[in-house]
């Protein structure tokens, strides 16, 4: 089996998993205690939160401060609930193609909801008109399904000049781009660079005040009650420390990757800017091309028929469609999503398998 679904999620770091492992009951059966408690198992624990927290901080900008949470999506509905005044009706901004932790949220947020498109390129515009009284401008870093790299610095910027937040999903940026430094806050999620499933972060820059969704014993400084776990904290941090060494060496790798694939690939259409873009990310398509078939076709091979999320519901992808795609041209498209583990071989061999299942189809 290959795989090649690193937008979905990526395989644990086997640094990650050595360092959650003393967490779940050692060093000598003395690692599971509370992290809160004030005794000795509890301090012990504390301390590898409070190292973790150190490590993820590295991914952000100066200035703020890391809660973490039990997912990104988490993270993104403290930043747009915790943010919301209630009654307030200003409008926020979201870009048309947000993974839906941004869209759903913002639109359950009882305010109006101004869209910013994106060009055929899906990029957002850095001058795209945001409205008067924005209270909250959110844009993606990196796209999940198509990889395009937005301008969230310019955007920030704007949107500071208007007096609005400014929200980043940084999910699929962090760890492997410099952090968006203008954002007032950032969501990142670990199982996304290496790190364990179940584990997120909040950014908050220094001065930004939310409210909690999660009330009971005030944990993460009153933000996010509930007793973290100190092994998905350490494996977090190990992750994002590795990410933040492998930046250079983990991109080059895509470059490469990237590169030969596309080379192998000359029938396929590219749906994104080809480059502004994490190149861990190709979508692609071929005009009439039967993705279920194909997916049927290559089980051996584990990609993605659109974002994990989307994918199963049949409806062509939000983000496609923001592109100007037609809806047969959205549904003939795949996502490929490479990394650090990923080989030239196995790249090769998918590439090669692609081109034969499409051509089979071609033949009927
Ligand atoms: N934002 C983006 C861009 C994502 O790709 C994802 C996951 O697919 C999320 C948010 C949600 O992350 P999590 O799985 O940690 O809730």
């Amino acid at each position: 089996m290959i795989y090649c679904d690193y937008q979905a999620t990526t395989p644990l770091a086997p640094e990650a998993r050595e360092a959650m492992l003393p967490w779940l009951d050692g060093p000598e059966g003395t690692g599971f205690g509370n992290p809160h408690s004030p005794h000795r198992f509890g301090r012990q624990a504390a301390a590898a939160v409070e190292l973790a927290r150190d490590r993820v901080a590295a991914l952000f900008p100066p200035g703020g401060r890391v809660i973490f949470t039990g997912s990104a999506t988490e993270a993104i509905n403290l930043a747009l609930r915790g943010s919301h005044p209630p009654g307030d009706a200003r409008p926020v901004a979201v870009s048309a193609i947000e993974h839906a932790a941004v869209l759903d949220t913002a639109r359950a947020l009882r305010c109006p909801v101004e869209i910013l498109p994106v060009d055929r390129e899906g990029l957002v515009a850095p001058a795209c008109g945001l409205p008067d009284a924005v209270r909250l401008v959110a844009v993606m870093q990196v796209n999940n399904e198509i990889g395009t790299i937005q301008p969230v610095d310019v955007l920030a910027r704007r949107a500071k000049e208007l007096g609005a937040l400014f929200l980043c999903d940084a999910v699929q940026g962090a760890g492997k781009l410099a952090p968006p430094a203008e954002a007032d806050m950032i969501a990142v999620s670990a199982h996304k660079l290496y790190g364990p499933k179940g584990i997120g972060a909040l950014w908050i820059r220094d001065g930004v005040v939310l409210e909690p969704l999660l009330t009971g014993g005030g944990q993460e400084q009153g933000l996010r009650s509930g007793t973290l776990s100190p092994a998905l904290c350490a494996g977090f941090g190990v992750a994002a420390r590795l990410s933040t060494e492998l930046l250079e060496s983990d991109a080059r790798h895509v470059e490469k990757l990237w590169a030969r694939v596309r080379s192998l690939l000359p029938e396929w259409e590219l749906n994104g800017s080809a480059d502004s873009r994490w190149h861990g990310n190709l979508n692609i398509r071929r005009e009439g091309l039967d993705v279920a078939r194909l997916m049927s076709d290559l089980r051996t091979i584990a990609f993605s028929a659109g974002s994990a999320c989307a994918s199963g519901s049949g409806r062509p992808s939000h983000v496609l469609s923001a592109l100007g795609l037609s809806a047969r041209q959205a549904k003939s498209s795949i996502r490929l999503g490479f990394g650090r583990y990923t080989t030239l071989d196995e790249i090769e061999m998918v590439a090669e398998s692609l081109n034969a299942a499409a051509e089979r189809q071609d033949m009927r």
